[in-house]
């Protein structure tokens, strides 16, 4: 189980799959695909994280994407990539579509399927999934009522200088002290 995971039991391998590290465990072979795929190409990241939240596979599946409807959405958008569904991602011929539609950016939907962020760090791409996926619940939350309202576009275009003064320029470093404090209040078995 995910929630059974410690700091022990993770594999390392190498960028051809191939353990480095003595471990008693397999690797899933379309998670090292899609996460080999990022790291080959982005010298800026060092965490890929991917989930399959309900959320998330259900705006993935939404022909419109992520609306601009709410605050997160536009810290999304801002950096936002799109990647078709081709199946379970256990080929490589897939690596070069799915490199190219990333290219820069740190949010990737992948369309049927669910979400992926990137970060310089580990706190950077947990927050930027943190909003990713809750950008996603608001949006499925929202279409079950009325008309939505969207955020104005000039505002979309001020996101990046926003995320700075929100944070002072500290970005998820702002929030990870506090997000581990409260993991050590809930479990400190990760640790082991
Ligand atoms: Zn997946």
């Amino acid at each position: 189980m995910f929630d059974e995971i410690t700091a022990t039991s993770l594999v390392k391998v190498d960028r051809n799959c191939n353990k480095v590290i003595d471990s008693p465990f397999p690797v899933n072979p379309a998670g090292f695909v899609i996460h080999s795929a990022v790291h080959e190409v982005r010298e800026d990241i060092q965490c890929v994280m991917h989930v399959h939240t309900r959320a998330g596979v259900a705006v993935s599946a939404q022909k419109c994407g992520v609306l601009p409807i709410s605050q997160q959405s536009t810290f999304v958008l801002a950096s936002l990539a799109y990647h078709d569904y081709e199946g379970v991602a256990f080929r490589d011929d897939e690596k070069p579509r799915l490199q190219a539609d990333l290219g820069d950016r740190n949010f990737l939907m992948l369309r049927n399927h669910g979400l992926l962020t990137v970060g310089r760090t580990i706190a950077d791409a947990f927050l930027s999934m943190y909003i990713f996926e809750s950008a996603c619940q608001i949006q499925v939350s929202a279409q079950a009522g009325g008309e939505l309202t969207p955020v104005h576009p000039q505002i979309l275009n001020g996101v990046q200088q926003a995320i700075k003064v929100q944070t002072d320029g500290l970005g998820a470093a702002f929030v990870w002290p506090s997000l581990l404090r409260k993991l050590d209040r809930m479990d400190t078995g990760y640790k082991h």
